[in-house]
C-alpha cells in the first residue's frame, strides 16, 4: 500500500464547509487504496489570534508557554477534520505532534525536527485508518511541546513524507500552484508546472507564502516531490517542486514582493578593522538576520553601513545597535517604508541582461531603486513601499518579453 501525505493549510480549513471539503479530498484518496496521512494547519488566522491573546496578557510571555498556546490551533483543526471524516463514514484517528513521533530540539518557537519515529502512524495505517496529524508541532527530549516556526505545518508534512517514504506529498491551500508573480497583484501572472528546489526555496524566502522555505530545504535533502495545489479545485494539477524540474529554459521563475522589511543605516562608524564584524555579531547574538549589506566610506574618513532586516526585527535591531554605542556610530536610522522586490531564476549572474532589464523596467516606471543585491539565483532591489506593486508588475511585464 502506497502512502500519500496531504497537508491542508489554514486557508482551506477556514470554516465548516472547508473542513468538509478537505475530508472529501482525503477520503477520495483513501478510496483509491492509499494509506492517507493528512497534516493540518490551524484554521485561517487562528495562530495570529492566539498570539494576539498572549500579547494582551504579557509582552514577553515564556516561550515554552507560547508554544503550548500556539500549538492549540492545529489540535482544533485535527479534531474537527476527524469529525468530518467520521461523518463521511471513514475510520480515522488524530495524532498530535508527540503522538506522531515528531521529536525536535528545544528551541521554542523555532524548533527543528531532530528525529521522527513513525511507528504509531504505521500501526494506524495498518489498521486501515486515515491518520490526521496536527502540523507545526513536536516534542523535545524532555517531553515539552514545541512549535516549528510560522508556516511550520509544511515542514511537518514533508518530514513525514520522507520518514514514511510516501509516494506523494501534496500541499493544499486556496492557491492552485506557484505563479510567476502574485496573481492578485499581476493578473497575467502564469502558473508554473514544475520548479526545482533551489528556485522554490528562494521564492519562499523572498515572499511566496504558499510553501515554507524550510519545508523546501527538507524536501531537497530527502528528495520529496511536492505538489502545491488548491483544495477548492482539487482535480486540477498544481505545481510540482522537484529536483530535475523541466523549467522549459525559463530564465526567470518569478517576481516576488516582501513588504515586511526595514532598512537600517548605521552612520559614521570608525573606519577600523572589526567595525562591521562588531555590528553583525551583535545582530547575530540577538537572532537578527541582515541582508543586502552595503558599506560606504564618507569623506569624513568614517564609514556608513546599511542593511535590511525583517520588519519584525526592525525595532529590536535599532535598539541593540543604539544601546551598544559601538565603534562610535553617530546614529542609527530605521526606515520601515520600504519593500524588497526580487527576481528569482537560474544563472542570474551569468546573464548580465537580467539586471539591466530590471533597472530599465523600474526606470521606465519612474521607480527609484534604493539598494541592489544579486546572486546566481536572485536579484533583489529595495524600493519605497508604495511603489512595490507597480515595481512587481513592471518587472514581470519586462520579463514576459525576455
Ligand atoms: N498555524 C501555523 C502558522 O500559522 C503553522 C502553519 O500554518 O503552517 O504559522
Ligand atoms: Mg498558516
Amino acid at each position: 500500500m502506497g502512502i500519500i501525505v496531504q497537508k491542508f493549510g489554514g486557508s482551506c480549513l477556514i470554516d465548516a464547509a472547508a473542513v468538509k471539503n478537505a475530508a472529501r479530498i482525503i477520503t477520495e484518496e483513501y478510496e483509491k487504496g492509499s494509506g492517507v496521512v493528512a497534516v493540518v494547519s490551524a484554521q485561517g488566522d487562528t495562530t495570529d489570534r492566539l498570539i494576539a491573546k498572549a500579547d494582551e496578557i504579557s509582552k514577553k510571555p515564556a516561550k515554552r508557554e507560547l508554544d503550548v498556546l500556539m500549538s492549540a490551533g492545529e489540535q482544533l483543526s485535527a479534531a474537527l477534520l476527524a469529525m468530518a471524516v467520521g461523518e463521511l463514514g471513514y475510520p480515522c484517528v488524530t495524532l498530535l505532534g508527540w503522538q506522531a513521533g515528531i521529536v525536535t530540539n528545544s528551541v521554542f518557537g523555532h524548533a527543528r525536527i531532530r528525529d521522527i519515529d513513525p511507528e504509531r502512524i504505521k500501526k494506524e495505517l495498518a489498521k486501515k485508518r486515515i491518520v490526521l496529524v496536527a502540523g507545526f508541532q513536536g516534542v523535545d527530549r524532555k517531553n515539552d511541546m514545541t512549535t516549528l516556526g510560522r508556516g511550520g505545518s509544511d515542514t511537518t508534512a514533508v518530514a513525514l513524507a520522507a520518514a514514511l517514504n510516501a509516494e506523494k506529498c501534496q500541499i493544499y491551500s486556496k492557491i492552485d500552484g506557484i505563479y510567476t508573480a502574485d496573481p492578485s497583484c499581476v493578473p497575467d501572472a502564469v502558473k508554473i508546472d514544475e520548479i526545482d528546489y533551489d528556485c522554490m526555496q528562494e521564492l519562499s524566502f523572498l515572499g511566496v507564502k504558499v510553501l515554507n522555505p524550510r519545508a523546501v530545504e527538507l524536501a531537497k535533502k530527502y528528495g520529496v516531490v511536492i505538489e502545491v495545489k488548491s483544495a477548492f479545485h482539487s482535480d486540477k494539477t498544481g505545481t510540482f517542486v522537484k529536483e530535475d524540474a523541466n523549467m522549459e529554459k525559463m530564465l526567470i521563475s518569478g517576481v516576488t514582493k516582501m513588504s515586511n522589511v526595514a532598512r537600517i543605516f548605521v552612520n559614521d562608524l570608525e573606519d577600523v578593522p572589526g567595525a562591521a564584524c562588531g555590528i553583525f555579531e551583535l545582530l547575530n547574538q540577538n537572532d537578527i538576520q541582515a541582508d543586502i549589506i552595503t558599506m560606504a566610506t564618507g569623506n569624513n574618513g568614517k564609514v556608513d553601513v546599511s542593511f535590511c532586516v525583517s520588519g519584525d526585527d526592525a525595532d529590536e535591531a535599532e535598539r541593540v545597535l543604539l544601546e551598544s554605542g559601538k565603534y562610535g556610530a553617530s546614529d542609527v536610522i530605521c526606515d520601515k517604508d520600504v519593500a524588497k522586490i526580487s527576481v528569482v531564476g537560474v544563472g542570474m549572474e551569468s546573464h548580465p541582461g537580467v539586471g539591466i532589464a530590471i533597472f530599465e523596467a523600474l526606470s521606465n516606471s519612474n521607480i527609484n531603486i534604493m539598494m541592489i543585491t544579486s546572486s546566481e539565483l536572485r536579484f533583489s532591489v529595495i524600493v519605497k513601499k508604495d511603489a512595490a506593486d507597480e515595481a512587481v508588475a513592471a518587472i514581470h511585464k519586462r520579463f514576459k518579453k525576455y
